[in-house]
């Protein structure tokens, strides 16, 4: 067995939606294995499978366990690994399935998010020596304990990396319903172009500001272990995306300043009115909302008047529930005047490592919304990333307006 000729493919869940779709999945791994590769394949759950568990559960519980959550979710997972396995061995090579578990994927008790802290190699590498082809149930982990986890949705994605990442892969390819990441979302943006090769940090801003193409604990895990990504279409054999190094680009072509555009319904704005300005607030107000794990986005600070000041954060839309818990035990320790929260925003981004070399960006970014009448309410910038919080009915068409603005669409 060739140790160095390991390759990881990753397919999500419209990949493998169907029975035709699932032939197509062991037609690829088997061509890879005739090539003399040792194959992995992950799978994520068939279709919508995670989505219609989700909304079962609901039906019994409306706050379930998370723990009996991951339980069920990650049974999706096994379906279509053990599905792939028997189309790959109907085809007549061999095959074996696994789960988290069985691999010896090691991660803490978060359920619903938890974080990857471990990969066994030694049961895929024996299945390897046994002339198999490996299918691992993408999303799912084991805790010490012994209890399984899900890795957060979309976390197929970071299952395939941490093993190439283990498995010392060459790279990992992960293949969709798309040809990779494109300079925007190809659904919303039909002219949006196929990007051939973004930096991990491109990569990294442009996951957690809403381009959900790529899971973003898989770009952090690939940035952090040196994992070369492949994104790419499963439907045809084009070159997608290459996600690596900032020294693998030789073209300074990609350099863009501007490489993409994403944006982010999932977002809830909290405006807090009337707080002593004073040292030592806004750490208080921000550890209560770490306290919670609440994950706070975007603030601002703005002007004080007599004393008072006025915050307003950014949140995602499944923490309100916590955050206004923390906002009324806020209420009683500070003395705060009001609260505001606001569900209709949403948040548009431009990324690009080149922006960092070009004045200037910023100001077309919004002079392009102003122009178009789009009222921006909080900005937030760091090097390689400008993002703005608007109205939410107004969030496609500004994906639309910055991507001419920026001359992003094909030529
Ligand atoms: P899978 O189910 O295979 O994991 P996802 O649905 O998670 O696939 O990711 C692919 C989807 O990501 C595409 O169908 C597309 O709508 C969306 N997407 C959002 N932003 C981008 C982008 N910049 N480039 C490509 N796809 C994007
Ligand atoms: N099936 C899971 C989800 O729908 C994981 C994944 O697809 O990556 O989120
Ligand atoms: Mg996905």
């Amino acid at each position: 067995m060739d140790e160095n000729n390991i390759v990881v493919m990753k397919f999500g869940g419209t990949s493998v939606g169907t029975v035709e779709k699932i032939n197509n999945v062991a037609d690829r791994a088997i061509k890879a294995n005739k090539e003399g590769k040792n194959v992995v394949i992950t799978v994520s759950a068939m279709g919508d499978t995670t989505d219609d568990l989700i909304e079962l559960s609901a039906k019994i519980s409306e706050k379930p366990s998370r723990r009996e959550m991951d339980m069920l979710l990650s049974t999706g997972e096994q379906v279509s690994s053990s599905l792939v396995a028997m189309a790959i061995i109907e085809k007549g090579s061999k095959a074996v399935s696994l789960t988290g578990y069985q691999v010896g994927i090691l991660t803490d008790d978060t359920f619903s998010e938890a974080k990857i802290l471990d990969v066994g190699k030694e049961r895929i590498l024996s299945e390897f020596s046994n002339g198999n082809i490996v299918i691992v149930a993408g999303f799912q982990g084991i805790t010490e304990k012994g209890d399984i986890t899900t890795l957060g949705r979309g976390g197929s994605d970071t299952t395939a990396v941490a093993l190439a990442a283990a498995l010392d892969a060459k790279y990992c390819e992960i293949f969709s319903d798309v040809d990779g990441v494109f300079t925007a979302d190809p659904n919303v943006i039909p002219d949006a172009r196929k990007i051939n090769k973004l930096s991990y940090d491109e990569m990294l801003e442009l996951a957690s500001s809403g381009a959900k193409v790529l899971h973003l604990r898989a770009v952090e895990y690939a940035k952090n272990h040196g994992v070369i990504i492949h994104a790419r279409s499963s439907f045809n054999n084009n070159e997608g995306t290459w996600i690596m190094d900032t020294e693998g680009f030789n073209d300074k072509m990609e350099q863009a300043v501007v490489s993409g555009v994403s944006y982010d319904t999932n977002q809830v704005k909290i405006s807090v009115f009337g707080i002593p300005d004073e040292p030592g607030v806004a750490a208080r107000l921000f550890s209560e909302f770490a306290a919670a794990h609440i994950n706070v986005d975007m603030i601002v600070q703005n002007v004080s008047e007599k004393g008072k000041a006025a915050i307003s954060l950014t949140i995602k839309n499944e923490d309100l529930d916590i955050a206004k818990k923390v906002i009324e035990k806020m209420k009683t320790t500070f003395s705060i005047e009001s609260v505001q929260i606001d569900t209709d925003i949403a948040k548009v981004s431009i990324v690009g490592a080149g922006m960092k070399s070009h004045p200037g960006v910023a100001s077309k970014m919004f002079s392009c919304l102003g122009e178009n009448n789009i009222n921006i309410e909080m900005i937030s910038t760091s090097p390689i990333i400008i993002s703005c919080v608007l109205r939410k009915d107004r969030v496609k068409e500004a994906v639309k307006l910055l991507h001419e603005c920026f001359t992003l669409e094909k030529e």
